[in-house]
């Protein structure tokens, strides 16, 4: 499994981003922009909570019915003339793909955009080989010309401006500079044309595969997700094992989900069913077909009881409603799957130890459970790993000092009013226009990106023996 190589620790990369202007506009506007597109998509619905109970069901159907579902899928896509491979970790995964292209003579390969390849780290492992590999998707494409990493599971470049995008093009395409939107695409699709033209083998990820037809669902807006599955001699899918569905009617539930959810479409421009290589009628498509079902940590995380983690769809919701996501962006996540989503998964694929600080990078305000067209509990799996890192000791000892104090307070009434008073007296001597904007250590790493309300004068439980009797105050 591809571990990031030492980034910076988590504090680091939140400061940094923090202090990144340019990215926290660019990321406002897309999530909020994203989030309203969501909830015009959702209203339209007859019912969609209903739908989106369905659609978990299906879901949980096919995570609690893995092996049966992926050994019919594997039956389905074999007798369609496909060829499945099953990959245990990222090593194996890579391992397939190197060996088609040595076999076959792979000179160029064209991908379309798949966040389990960035999980593997399978781009890294091909150019190590010597092979080219072109990004297609367009958002993937301006980040591997820049050399940076996807900040987002569908929209990888939402951290990028326009004025960033004429920059990497003018730099890298040799292009002259331009800020408009149309010029800069043209630009790439032609770029891309010739690539596509002359790859000996196209990459994609799966976005669902039904185990009764062996189709392959992949879901794009651009129609390079066409191309690269339809134009080189060898198509190479590769899916988590989780993307396995049980029939086509789950299918259409789950295409009606995810377009929603993610960009607020009714459905994508293209949504490609690949059902085995070219036929001997078919005017096009690929000679060969291969499928790589990678387990990667995710059997274990099943077997931890964290299946409910396997059923998202990668549809991104989550991410654009999360406040902390809104703010500091995709990589101060530190690898492939970022926001609440990428909170949960991180550790369970990385390893508790890798990033212990995700679980807490939520305010547990349930914003992403609203939105998530699966209803994966994400503040629940969040707690139960916060659990886990205490009872393992992952905590830092000042903050199991405070929780100790915490207790010790709140464990007498005497103890807790008095702290309530200290409370209000200080919070009185620190407010300024009725915000907190300074802190002392070592609370004073809330106040260095956000304010913080007073106490209020008098106590709830003052206030309520008021009301309740309409007599005198107690505090
Ligand atoms: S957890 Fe839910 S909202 Fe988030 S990406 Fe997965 S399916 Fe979408």
């Amino acid at each position: 499994m591809r571990h990031p190589s030492a980034p910076p620790p988590f504090a680091q990369r939140v400061r940094d981003a923090l202090e990144d202007r340019y990215l926290r506009t660019a990321l406002q506007r897309a999530t909020v922009q994203f989030t309203r597109q969501r909830a015009q998509a959702f209203a339209e619905l007859a019912d969609p909570e209903a739908l989106r109970d369905h659609a978990r069901a299906a879901r949980a159907y096919a995570i609690a019915h893995l092996p049966e579902l992926l050994e019919r899928l594997e039956a389905e896509v074999t007798e369609r003339g496909g060829v499945v491979h099953w990959a245990e970790d990222a090593a194996q995964a890579n391992q397939i793909v190197l060996d088609l292209a040595a076999s076959r003579g792979v000179k160029r390969v064209v991908k379309s955009k798949s966040m389990v390849s960035e999980e593997i780290g399978l781009n890294h492992a091909l150019q190590s080989a010597g092979l080219e590999v072109t990004e297609t998707d367009l958002g993937e494409f301006i980040i591997q010309l820049a050399g940076e990493t996807p900040s987002h599971i569908v929209v990888p470049a939402v951290h990028k401006r326009k004025e960033d995008i004429a920059e990497v093009f003018e730099r890298h395409l040799d292009v002259p500079r331009t800020l408009e939107p149309e010029v800069l695409t043209a630009t790439a699709r032609r770029r891309l044309r010739r690539q596509f033209l002359q790859a000996d083998m196209g990459i994609s990820g799966v976005n669902f595969a039904v185990a009764e037809t062996g189709t392959l669902a992949i879901l794009t807006n651009e129609g390079n997700g066409r191309f690269v599955t339809g134009l080189p001699p060898i198509h190479v899918a590769i899916m988590g094992i989780e993307k396995v569905i049980a029939t086509l009617e789950d299918l259409i539930l789950l295409i009606q989900m995810l377009p929603r959810s993610a960009t607020g479409q009714k459905l994508t421009t293209y949504v490609n069913l690949v059902n085995g290589p070219a036929r001997p009628s078919d005017p096009d498509g690929p000679d060969e077909l291969h499928l790589i079902l990678l387990d990667n940590g995710r059997s274990r995380i099943i077997a931890e009881g964290y299946a409910e983690a396997l059923y998202c769809i990668r549809c991104g919701a989550c991410l654009n409603s999360c406040p902390v996501y809104r703010e500091i962006g995709g990589h101060a996540y530190g690898w492939v799957y970022p926001g609440p989503i990428g909170a949960v998964v991180t550790p369970l694929l990385l390893g508790r130890a890798h990033a212990a600080d995700l679980p807490y990078a939520s305010s547990l305000c349930g914003a992403c459970r609203d939105v998530c067209p699966v209803r994966i509990d994400i503040p629940r799996l969040l707690l139960h790993l916060r659990g886990e890192l205490t009872a393992g000791g992952h905590l830092p000892r000042w903050e199991r000092w405070g929780i100790q104090g915490w207790r010790w307070l709140m464990a007498s009434s005497d103890r807790y009013r008095w702290a309530g008073r200290l409370a209000r007296w200080g919070s009185a001597l620190l407010a300024r226009g009725g915000r907190i904007r300074w802190l002392p250590p070592p609370l004073h790493r809330w106040t260095r990106s956000r304010d913080f309300p007073p106490f209020a004068a008098r106590p709830f439980r003052a206030r309520w023996v008021e009301r309740s009797h309409g007599s005198g105050r107690r505090a």
